[in-house]
């Protein structure tokens, strides 16, 4: 029987997923099932208990779903009890297991494919939601010199930097922390900037030969424009880490990691 995958989200028009893991199941020759389920806001639960039901393997979890399905999950990985968010759910013998590929995603797409080590660098993350909760931990497995987490509503990102400062030296507060100085690497994880927004006002600069990231993708963004002022000669987007996060929960239901590269050369823009 075809094995059966989804992503579950409100709303869900917009993913790239089932694009993704389509392009992943040729590579490795597998016969697989992915489709995009649209779910009330009320309706999470049993929309996947439904899935479940009728055989599926495994869902992808997008906004606004990641809490509630940390939640739902029997078993957490120690990303996903570190995020207290989920991405990822595998359907198994065992219950549900809970994991959260978004770290993975982005600090492969930074060390492997863009080749910079986050050894000993100064890192600032501007934005403390969601996805900033889900880097953080495979961000400080990768050893940096410090990470500074700067957001809008300061008390978020001191409280977050609590909780994973005994993974590594991590400090938290308002966007002023970031207090005009130089970092090596500079990620860019708020919602600010959607919607031909504007980045949010930071006040940093970008080491020489140092990185901008945006996790936001889909062209030359506010803050890739915005980081290109404070001097960072490598920008980038977010579509990296996407192809990257959906690779790892490729990996996590069928034990394989597919190729990321020809599958992000394809979804970019040339
Ligand atoms: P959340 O809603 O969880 O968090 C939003 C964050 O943005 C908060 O830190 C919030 O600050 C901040 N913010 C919102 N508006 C402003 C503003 N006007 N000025 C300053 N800060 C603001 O969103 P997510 O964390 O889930 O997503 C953040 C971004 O990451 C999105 O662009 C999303 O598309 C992207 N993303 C990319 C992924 C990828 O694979 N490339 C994966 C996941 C997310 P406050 O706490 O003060 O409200």
């Amino acid at each position: 029987m075809t094995d059966r995958y989804a992503v579950i989200g409100n709303p869900i028009a917009q993913s790239k997923s089932p694009l993704l893991h389509a392009a992943f199941a040729r590579q490795c020759g597998h016969d697989l099932r992915y489709d995009a389920i649209l779910a009330a806001p009320d309706a999470f639960r049993e929309t996947v208990l439904d899935f479940i039901a009728a055989g599926g393997r495994g869902m992808n979890v997008t906004a606004p779903f990641k809490l509630e399905a940390a939640g739902l999950a029997d078993t957490l990985t120690e990303r996903a009890r570190a995020a207290g968010a989920v991405n990822t759910l595998k359907f198994g013998p065992e219950g549900i297991l809970g994991d959260n590929t978004d770290g993975v995603g982005l600090v492969g797409d930074i060390q492997d494919r863009l080749g910079v080590s986050l050894a000993g660098r100064r890192v600032l993350v501007i934005g403390a939601g969601g996805a900033a909760r889900g880097i953080l931990l495979p961000l400080l497995r990768a050893r940096p010199a410090d990470v500074l987490v700067v957001n809008r509503t300061a008390d978020r990102a001191r409280d977050l930097a609590d909780a994973m400062a005994p993974w590594g030296r991590i400090q938290g507060g308002p966007l002023s922390a970031a207090g005009g100085r130089e970092y090596d690497v500079v990620i860019h994880a708020t919602s600010a900037g959607l919607n031909a927004g504007e980045a949010p006002a930071v006040d940093y600069r970008v080491a020489t030969g140092g990185l901008a990231y945006d996790l936001a993708y889909g062209g030359d963004t506010p803050f890739m424009r915005q980081a290109r002022d404070r001097g960072a000669s490598r920008v980038v987007d977010g579509l990296g880490m996407l192809v990257g996060q959906a690779a790892e929960s490729y990996r996590v239901w069928r034990g394989v990691l597919p190729d990321v590269r020809p599958v992000l050369e394809r979804l970019r823009p040339a």
